[in-house]
């Protein structure tokens, strides 16, 4: 150390012990030469710039377009607004306040960056994620600790049965109703395939007398219901009074004809080979098995294809009971006292 330099800090040293000189002060003086000042300088000003542009980010966030999630990748969401899709990621800051994942159906606002993809698609950050209205969760999310949401703002669920091939069962529906009112969404149910009713010496198929029954006790509970076959041209037009001017989430096991009705009101879906079409590049690949199709009727209808079984959201044993007012008020028949007892021994004690 030169002896001039080892004076300067001597100087410093006893000008700050008199009080002379505040400790900033000093730590500036010392830190800073000519040019690391000018750095520092320069860094400041960024910062400062850097803090401005979000706060500004921030405050015009109203202002942005909404978009909806109509598809969902690893890395990437399609967002929809007023027909076109935008190839979007999430702000980084976003994703860490998530309290559960992006799915179809979520509402976002998003900022344009003014950058394309490789399709041409207009590319876009999605800065805010509007609260939702309904839910539609995965079955075992009761023994999870976070949401595993399929789909978001819905209006309802069209829970698909068959009369035979696969013989209907009932308890299943009753939990899909209870999974759909846990969510907020309205329920419907429809018994498709009626044309392989199987008459006996009396004319009569014991399976489609009861599900006449069953049907109408739903009806009973405000569940709107329908009876279709496709061969036999039969209950379509119900199905698309039911389906037109909203969003409906089609439930039910494989092969009970969910495809084959969709496509008999609108071809053009062509739901089996068009589950997921188009790109697949690269960090694109499906995450969730939602997707979401435009119907020419209005409305959009909602295929989660694999998944079985949709999540009770929030039930308890304790409030349960809510989801059954026909056993509340001593009403229910006996099939649907099973189904409530047999709910009930599924949710965690
Ligand atoms: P998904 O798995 O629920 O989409 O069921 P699909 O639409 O693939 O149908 C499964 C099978 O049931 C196919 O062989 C269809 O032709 C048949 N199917 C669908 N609807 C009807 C119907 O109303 N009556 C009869 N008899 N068969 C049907």
């Amino acid at each position: 150390m030169s002896g001039k330099r080892k004076q300067r800090e001597k100087d410093l040293t006893s000008r700050y012990l008199s009080g002379d000189m505040d400790e900033d002060a000093l730590q500036t003086q010392q830190r800073f030469s000519a040019r690391s000042a000018n750095f520092q300088q320069r860094k400041m000003e960024r910062t400062a710039l850097l803090r401005a542009a979000e706060e500004e980010a921030a405050a015009d966030i109203g202002s942005l377009p909404t978009g909806l999630i109509v598809q969902v990748y690893s890395l990437f969401y399609d967002v929809e607004c007023e027909g076109i899709i935008r190839l979007c990621v999430l702000r980084k800051t976003l994703s860490k306040l998530l309290e559960s994942p992006l799915v179809v159906g979520d509402a976002v606002r998003f900022r344009e960056t003014g950058g394309r993809d490789e399709t041409g698609r207009p590319e876009a950050v999605i800065e805010q994620v509007l609260p939702r209205r309904t839910i539609l969760t995965r079955a075992d999310s009761f023994k999870a600790i976070e949401q595993q949401p399929i789909v978001a703002n819905a209006d309802q669920v069209l829970i698909v049965v068959s009369l035979h091939e696969p013989d209907v069962k009932w308890g299943l529906v009753d939990r899909m109703i209870t999974a759909a009112r846990s969510g907020g969404l309205s329920p419907a149910v429809c018994l498709n395939k009626l044309d392989l009713a199987r008459p006996n010496q009396l004319g009569i198929d014991p399976d489609l007398e009861l599900a006449g029954r069953v049907l109408e006790h739903y009806r009973s509970l405000g569940i709107s219901t329908l009876s279709t076959s496709v061969p036999a041209n039969k209950g379509l037009d119900d199905l698309r009074a039911i389906l037109s001017g909203r969003t409906t989430v089609v439930a039910g096991h494989s092969g009970v004809g969910k495809s084959t009705l969709l496509n008999a009101i609108q071809p053009t879906l062509n739901l089996r080979t068009g589950v997921i079409s188009g790109y697949t590049g690269k960090g694109r690949h499906t995450t969730t098995s939602a997707r979401r199709y435009p119907l020419e009727a209005g409305g959009y209808v909602i295929d989660t294809p694999g998944v079985k079984l949709f999540g009770l959201w929030g039930v308890t044993r304790e409030n349960l009971i809510r989801f059954f007012p026909d056993v509340a008020d001593d009403s229910a028949p006996q099939w649907r006292r099973e189904s409530y007892e047999r709910i009930m021994q599924s949710l965690p004690e």
